[in-house]
Order: C-alpha cells, then structure tokens, then sequence
C-alpha cells in the first residue's frame, strides 16, 4: 500500500514561517472529528523551525530546519499509550485520538523528537496530524506543504520500497537515527544543520596592491583523505560537511608560484579563518 512521506530541503528552507501559520490557520480554533482538538494558538509549534548559526564573522551562515511529528513507523509515542490512543493508519500517518488520549500528559515525553505538546484547555497532548483530514477529502498535500513558496516542504505517496528508491538516489537522511524510530519524515542537505565547516578567504599582495585570489587552490587534508577546493572571484573557499568532533585537518593553499601555506585547523564547530595570506 502506498504511504505518506514528507521530504524537507533544508538548503530551501528560508524560515518565512508560511507553513507554521498555513498549520495555525487551519487548526487553531478548528476541531476535526476523529483526527484533532483545536491547536492552542500560542506557544505551540506543530511544525517548529529550528535555526541554527554556524561560523564566524566574516565567513556565517544559517540553517533552518522545521520538524515536525516525524510519523514514525516504530513510534515510542503508540508504545506508550493507553487504550489504543495513539495508532499509525495504513498510509503511515501516526494520530493521537483526541477522545482516548484526554488525560495523557505522560505522551508528551514518549516523543524523542519533541513534536507532542500538551493542551491544557482540553487536558489532551496533541501533534502534527499531517492535514490528514484533508488528505482523507482528496488534498494532494498538507496545508504547509501548499504554502511553502520554496519548495522545501515536499509530500510523496509510495509504497516502502519505492521511498526507499527515492531515500538512497536524492540521498535523503532522517533526523536523529540513533532513536530507531523509522520516521517518514526525510531531510536533504541535513548537512546544513548537522555538521560544520571550514572556511576562509584568500589574498594576496601584488606590486604593492592588496587583492583576493581568485583560482588558488585550497586542500583540506585529513589522514589519507583529501578534498580540494578552488577559490572564487573574491578568493572565498569552503569545506563543508565535516562531522562533528572529527578532529584538526591540514589545510593547504597555493597560488600561482607563490609557496604553499599550511594551516592546522581543530574543527569542534565551523571555522572561519579569515583572510589568510600567500
Ligand atoms: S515523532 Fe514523536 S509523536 Fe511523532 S510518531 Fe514519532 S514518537 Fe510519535
Ligand atoms: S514555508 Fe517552506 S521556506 Fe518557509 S519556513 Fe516553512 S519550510 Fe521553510
């Protein structure tokens, strides 16, 4: 049978919020029956953004990343609930039933992902619910899905092994693996959010005259690793994608017939060098 999935870019992602108030649109003060209580209209985030800075001035950059219930196919969430309050549908959709789940506050710390809140008006712990109820009416997509004018919200349809397809070509990742959860929410570009970087900017003194140097050649060593890297027009380059606590790396830069300049850089973050030299 084909089921649910949400795909989400975060290289996309610009944090307009749209898909946060597109969700707040359609469940605060609306009630679907058999799917969902009204959503409190502040302070919970459904679909919560995350944001995270990595760098230093002048080399910075940010990476947003919306999480939401990530319908897990081996939810902690359904394991802990009583009388059947929280189930997965046949197209993978997790639902906490908002009658049998009244009084469940422990529901909200089942969620490793911390995609459950607790409402206190209807003493209920409530979720994401995918729009599901729109989907049972026909929608193509969610409502954040429809408003996010980026394309980094994206919702497929397939059987198992077809997502799985889908997984390993746009090399897709889920959020926190190490949970073995199963969750049918993927992430491209995780990178963004997950690992760090080393950047910097090249210069060089001609004749007197400062300038960048474009086309210097910049290699990032590690072990018997190597990448390399060519510097643009304003002499910028970037490794990016280094896990975290992966120790220092060499980094090398030539250019021209200029000797080469050798840098040892511990990467417990993203670095900026800076300006550097040659
Ligand atoms: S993300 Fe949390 S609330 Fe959603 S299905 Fe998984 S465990 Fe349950
Ligand atoms: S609508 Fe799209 S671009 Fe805007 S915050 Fe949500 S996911 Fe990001």
């Amino acid at each position: 049978m084909k089921k649910w999935n949400l795909i989400i870019d975060i290289e996309k992602c610009e944090d307009c919020n749209n898909c946060f108030l597109s969700c707040k649109d359609e469940h605060v003060d609306n009630a679907f029956q058999g799917y969902s209580a009204p959503q409190v209209k502040h302070g919970h985030r459904w679909v919560n953004i995350m944001r995270k800075e990595r760098g230093q001035f002048p080399q910075i950059d940010v990476a947003y990343m919306p999480v939401f219930c990530m319908h897990c196919d081996n939810a902690p969430c359904i394991k802990a609930a009583k009388d059947g309050a929280v189930y997965k549908r046949d197209d993978g959709i997790v639902i906490i039933d908002p009658v049998k789940a009244q009084g469940q506050k422990h529901l909200v710390d089942a969620c490793p992902y911390g995609a459950i809140w607790w409402n206190e008006e209807h003493s209920l712990p409530q979720k994401c619910t995918l729009c599901a109820h729109l989907l049972d009416q026909g929608w193509k997509e969610p409502r954040c899905v429809q408003a996010c004018p980026t394309g980094a919200l994206h919702i497929v349809r397939a059987e198992d092994g077809e997502m799985q397809e889908i997984v390993k070509s746009e090399t897709l990742e889920i959020l926190h693996p190490e949970y073995h959860t199963k969750p049918r929410v993927f992430y491209k570009n995780l990178y963004r959010y997950t690992h760090y970087f080393i950047a910097g900017s090249v210069a060089v003194e001609k004749d007197g005259i400062s300038d960048c140097a474009q086309g210097a050649v910049v290699t990032l060593i590690k072990d018997s690793e190597k990448r390399q890297a060519i510097t643009d027009t304003f002499g910028d380059f970037k490794f990016d994608g280094l896990p975290e606590n992966s120790g220092t790396y060499r980094v090398e830069i030539t250019y021209e017939d200029r000797t080469m300049k050798t840098l040892e850089v511990g990467v417990d973050k993203s670095v900026s060098l800076g300006t550097v030299w040659v």
